[in-house]
């Protein structure tokens, strides 16, 4: 198969003369194996006619690809808009509630046959990672023994990909990867399967079961969880069904997206003010503090409604 550089000629994907014209049902989607970009090429239309019986199920399954990597960038960057409004995980350090977002109405379309969240040790993490605030000091978490939860989707013709959206902390920017070369590389065990979802129930469980600051915390954590799913709800209404959003020419969807992203910012800002603003105590040091259910210090103490300093 030819490299999908533009500079290289391409052969005919049903006779062995050189093609110039390409599918446009699948130009420049990723492929299967690596990510990188392809497309069926012809050398005529009559070649791209007799070829499509056989084509077909591919070309389907490349755009399928190319929403599922359109949905893995997206839920990347509400992912760390959250993630900065919130002040609960800084770039450098991410956990995993937010890698849930977005995908949703994906599941009603058929495109996806499992979705499952994977928590996994990292391959050869021999580095500690370290909270990046200010103040009394930050803690070191070993990095070993810090399981790394990503999404693992299969698709209907049967590819599987790891949606990593927090996979900067190591390194790794891209959010969608084929399992296999994931899986390969990065993971050195995997500590457990759960439905996709189930970061999210957990969190919401601990939200119910835990008392003082931890309630506290959690309840903040849900409450902008909630405000990203009604962002999304919200643009949907107003605009095109996600699952339609990542279907979209190129150009259309990149126009389209910024908005999205845009609203899902303006909601979390929203929910931040009326805390701050309800509370009595600011958002961020009660998450500067809290967000990882180490105890709290005092000062952060005094900054919660009902507790003395
Ligand atoms: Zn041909
Ligand atoms: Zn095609």
């Amino acid at each position: 198969m030819a490299s999908a550089s533009e500079h290289d000629a391409h052969q005919c994907s049903n006779c062995p003369k050189t093609a110039p014209l390409t599918c446009k049902g699948c130009k420049a989607m990723p492929n299967a194996t690596d990510g990188q970009l392809s497309s069926a090429w012809y050398c005529g239309a009559e070649c791209q006619k007799a070829h499509w019986a056989e084509h077909k199920a591919q070309c389907k399954a490349a755009q399928a690809r190319q929403a599922l990597f359109r949905a893995g960038a997206l839920a990347q960057q509400i992912f760390y808009r959250f993630s900065k409004t919130t002040y609960m995980w800084s770039p450098g350090r991410i956990e995993k509630i937010g890698t849930t977002w977005l995908i949703h109405p994906e599941r009603h379309t058929g495109l996806y046959s499992q979705i499952d969240e994977v928590g996994h040790f990292i391959k050869g993490a021999k580095y500690q990672l370290r909270q990046v605030y200010g103040g009394e000091g930050p803690p070191v978490i070993d990095g070993t023994d810090y399981a790394h939860t990503i999404i693992r989707v299969t698709t209907m013709n049967g590819e599987t990909y790891a949606l990593d959206m927090a996979g900067a902390q190591y390194g790794w920017y891209e959010p969608v990867t084929p399992w296999q070369s994931y899986n390969t590389s990065r993971v050195r065990e995997i500590k457990d399967v759960v439905p996709f979802g189930g970061t999210r129930v957990f969190c919401k469980t601990r939200a119910d079961n835990t008392g003082g600051q931890h309630k506290w915390v959690h309840g903040i954590k849900e409450g902008f969880a909630k405000s990203v799913d009604e962002a999304v709800e919200w643009w949907q209404r107003r605009n095109i069904p996600s699952s339609d959003l990542l279907r979209l020419p190129e150009h259309e969807f990149q126009k389209r997206r910024g908005s999205l992203i845009d609203t899902v910012d303006e909601f979390l800002q929203l929910y931040k003010a009326i805390q701050e603003s309800n509370g009595g105590f600011t958002v961020r040091e009660g998450f500067k503090h809290g967000g990882y259910d180490r105890k709290f210090t005092s000062f952060a103490l005094g900054t919660i409604p009902g507790r003395a300093a």
